[in-house]
């Protein structure tokens, strides 16, 4: 049976925060696991405590379980057996507790002998890719030769001439980490912070790596592997974790960034994942119809103009424009009709005009069938 919160804090129901508060502090700081190694019935306190105040301090929380008792807090049970929070959930608490601050060095050995700091980081690199329509319309995968700080092979990237000229640090035995006992308002406590002798690495070199000189990583190249999905357009960035710069010592790598660029079509121009073509006909295939081949990002499709066709005419080919980068959908491809005008003319041709123009159909009639071409840039982008 779980005990009563407001049992294991020793405060009254009519507590307020502050006093749940103090009360939490005077038991977390009594039975903390580092003032009392090995003592299980400690540690069962300590959990029990946190409890309660994990339910005390939250208002929410605090009135489900004034109502409903132990049933109204999330189905935590108490801590007879497993269940309720985790060591992680405690100390999370206690930057609210101890005020932040010179506490976060306390629980930072936790847990297997806490993290290891390894070298510094590695810049992170910037290439730009440049890519055509068909790369952009199918997806492609590019090599690139990156020059950049590669790990050193000779000491692979510890900067140790050889594994005798890597000692265990004799400050900290390896750990990476030193204890230190400190007095504060709360009393002595332990406290555990990187090791100043070896930065957390745990050893220290006592002669450098000569290709290298020390720092793990030398001026090099690499070959690398880029996948670029369909869809990508112009400014877009890509990023590759860890093919940046080599870090220092064994550091991680940075990352490679890489900027897309769009090369320009001579013949189709993008409008967001559609693509248009500005197609030119002679004024007699408009007035007559004519099939003609028009180029698209996979090769070049004959379409009909009908006899008739006005400039400015759209044509759509469905499906033919880019996909979206998301993965879904596709693009059309729009063929904009103009109708060339000669620009000089041979004697003939003028005397063919000539009798032309008088002719009874040679007359503008425009239908409002026969939009003009901003009228019909709407209705496309509608
Ligand atoms: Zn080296
Ligand atoms: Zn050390």
């Amino acid at each position: 049976m779980a005990r009563d919160y407001y049992e294991i804090l020793g405060v009254s129901k009519s507590a307020d925060k502050k006093e749940i508060k103090k009360a939490y502090r005077k038991l977390a700081m009594k039975y903390h696991p580092d003032r009392n190694p090995g003592d299980k019935s400690a540690e069962i306190k300590f959990k029990e405590a946190a409890e309660a105040y994990d339910v005390l301090s939250d208002e929410q929380k605090k009135s489900r379980y004034d109502q409903f008792g132990h049933a109204g807090v999330n189905g935590q049970q108490g801590f007879g057996g497993a269940g309720g929070m985790n060591m992680e959930d405690i100390f999370s608490q206690f930057g609210d507790i101890f005020g932040g601050g010179g506490f976060d060095s306390f629980f930072s050995g936790r847990g297997g002998g806490g993290r290891r700091a390894t070298g510094q980081r590695g810049t992170n690199l910037r290439v730009k890719i440049s890519l055509d329509l068909n790369d952009i319309a199918n997806g492609v995968t590019k090599k690139i030769k990156v020059k950049k700080q590669v790990k050193c092979n000779t000491c692979n990237g510890s900067g140790a001439k050889d594994s005798s000229s890597v000692k265990t640090c004799s400050t900290c035995q390896g750990h990476g980490q030193v204890r230190q006992i400190r007095t504060t308002f709360l009393g002595q406590m332990q406290t555990t912070t990187t090791c100043p002798s070896c930065n957390g690495s745990g050893s220290t070199i006592t002669a450098s790596c000569s290709d290298c000189k020390g720092e793990g990583k030398n001026y090099g190249e690499e070959t690398i592997e880029v996948k670029i999905p369909a869809g990508v357009s112009d400014g877009m960035q890509l990023s590759l974790r860890g093919k940046g710069n080599a870090g220092a010592q064994g550091g991680p790598a940075g990352d490679l960034l890489i900027r897309i660029e769009e090369k320009e079509h001579d013949q189709l121009t993008r409008d967001g994942s559609n693509l248009i073509h500005e197609l030119y006909i002679n004024f007699a295939d408009a007035a007559l119809g004519t099939s003609i081949e028009v180029p698209t990002i996979n090769g070049k499709v004959k379409i009909k103009v009908p006899a008739g066709t006005q400039s400015g005419k759209m044509f759509r080919l469905k499906g033919k424009g880019l996909p979206s980068v998301e993965g879904y959908g596709i693009g059309d491809q729009l063929i904009h009709i103009n109708i060339w005008t000669p620009k000089s003319l041979t004697r003939e041709e003028k005397d063919l005009m000539e009798k032309l123009k008088s002719m009874k159909n040679f007359d503008p009639k425009p239908s409002k069938n026969d939009k003009g071409f901003f009228d019909k840039m709407k209705d496309y982008f509608n």
